[in-house]
């Protein structure tokens, strides 16, 4: 699958980020799984942020959610503070109320069903994909009662979900298909973004995550109505922000629903709208990386690698490999403490969402309803990943890999 974006942005940024941008680790120094890029530009639209006038919900706010809608071809984006705040806008969008009930991936970060929480639903785990670790259509068809309202994929490391399947789904039962895009801004299914599949999509601008605005998120919508309400949502629930009444010549407000205050920095979207011009090239270049990484572990028959959906333009927020199924969580364990006494910056994402303490407390039979996701965990690590990585780190971290699994047992 090709690029659905225009690689039209390249500047001298490029360039500079690789040479001085950013104080990546040296080739014998510790390589972190992910890290973010900041560079000269960067730093000078956030001091013309901080120099302007207004410092939030000022005019950049407005910029940053314009052209993120550009860049993933939907017309509505409503910016908030973090992309947890991005997902509990689009649960409340949605009209998640007591009782209601929302399918969730449980391969995933624990806010993509905490969401759900804050608006007193209750989220129904459906088991991934084996192959690819994303929500698998079935099991969430099978999931599905007179309580549900909604559906929360997760773009898994940055490859899209089945989204011909899941929007025909979603049409069918008439739920709100919701993305949670943090680990794939640029993804692409069938050569649509993700935003455009989805009826809400959600995005995270944490530095862990693509583009960073140190703290931030987005939802996106092709609603006007969803972006209506998620506009008030993000401002306790009122109908109208200052630049709206002070165009208006007036000082009256209304709050006409309960929301909070999910607002974000001007010089925050100044970052992350700096950030956004040099997206697509940083985009090639972790597919560069996943393509060094594929040529090393694919043939390797202690490994069973994700797959990657033939319609799916992959954006490897994450790089994750998986040993084969004759290996153990111990195994996993071994090569895993052996990679970070090497300094290789490893994870593991993700525990299942209905394995953490809270929802074993308050959630007993959502436990061992997901076996596909389950036995994943106990086999995957992910290793760094990131645009600033040199090829000669990347070097690095395969034969650290290799050499780990050279030790194991079996
Ligand atoms: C990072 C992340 C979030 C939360 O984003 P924050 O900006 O940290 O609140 C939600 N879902 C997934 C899958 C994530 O990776």
């Amino acid at each position: 699958m090709t690029s659905f974006f225009p690689l039209t942005s390249c500047g001298s940024w490029c360039v500079r980020d690789s040479r001085k941008g950013c104080s990546v680790s040296d080739a014998s120094g510790f390589i972190p799984y992910a890290r973010q890029t900041i560079d000269s530009d960067d730093i000078a639209a956030v001091t013309a942020a901080l120099r302007s006038d207004l410092i939030t919900t000022g005019p950049v706010v407005r910029t940053f959610e314009t052209e993120m809608c550009d860049f993933l071809h939907v017309p509505y984006g409503v910016a908030v503070s973090n992309g947890t705040a991005a997902l509990h806008a689009a649960v409340y969008a949605a009209g998640v109320g007591d009782g209601d009930e929302v399918i969730v991936s449980p391969l995933t970060f624990a806010a993509s069903a905490n969401c759900v929480l804050y608006q007193r639903g209750t989220p129904i785990f459906a088991d991934v994909d084996a192959d690819t670790l994303l929500l698998k259509p079935t099991a969430v068809e099978s999931k599905i009662s007179k309580h549900t309202k909604a559906v929360i994929a997760v773009d898994y490391a940055g490859q899209p979900c089945d989204y011909t399947a899941l929007r025909a789904l979603c049409d069918r039962y008439h739920l709100t298909l919701i993305a949670d895009c943090a680990h794939s801004p640029g993804a692409a299914f069938q050569n649509k973004s993700s935003a455009q599949w989805a009826d809400i999509a959600t995005y995270s601008f944490h530095p862990v995550k693509h583009l960073t605005s140190g703290e931030g998120g987005m939802v996106v919508t092709r609603s006007e109505t969803l972006a209506r309400r998620m506009r008030q949502f993000r401002n306790h629930g009122i109908d109208s922000d200052h630049l709206n009444r002070a165009a208006a010549g007036t000082f009256e407000y209304r709050m006409v629903t309960l929301g909070y205050n999910y607002r974000i920095c001007d010089f925050q979207c100044a970052l992350a709208s700096s950030q956004l011009k040099k997206l697509a090239h940083w985009i090639e270049r972790r597919r560069q990386i996943a393509a060094m990484y594929d040529d090393a572990f694919n043939s390797d028959e202690r490994m069973a690698p994700l797959r990657v959906h033939h319609d799916a333009f992959h954006v490897y927020h994450l790089y994750v490999i998986r040993l084969a199924t004759r290996y153990t969580a111990v195994d996993r364990r071994a090569l895993f403490d052996q990679l970070r006494a090497s300094g290789i910056g490893v994870n593991v994402h993700y525990l299942p969402v209905y394995r953490h303490d809270y929802y074993q407390q308050h959630f007993k039979g959502c436990s061992n309803n997901c076996p596909n996701a389950d036995a994943a965990y106990d086999r995957i690590i992910s290793i760094p990943m990131y645009s600033a990585l040199s090829d000669q780190q990347v070097m690095r971290v395969i034969s650290a890999v290799q050499k780990g699994l050279d030790s194991l047992s079996v």
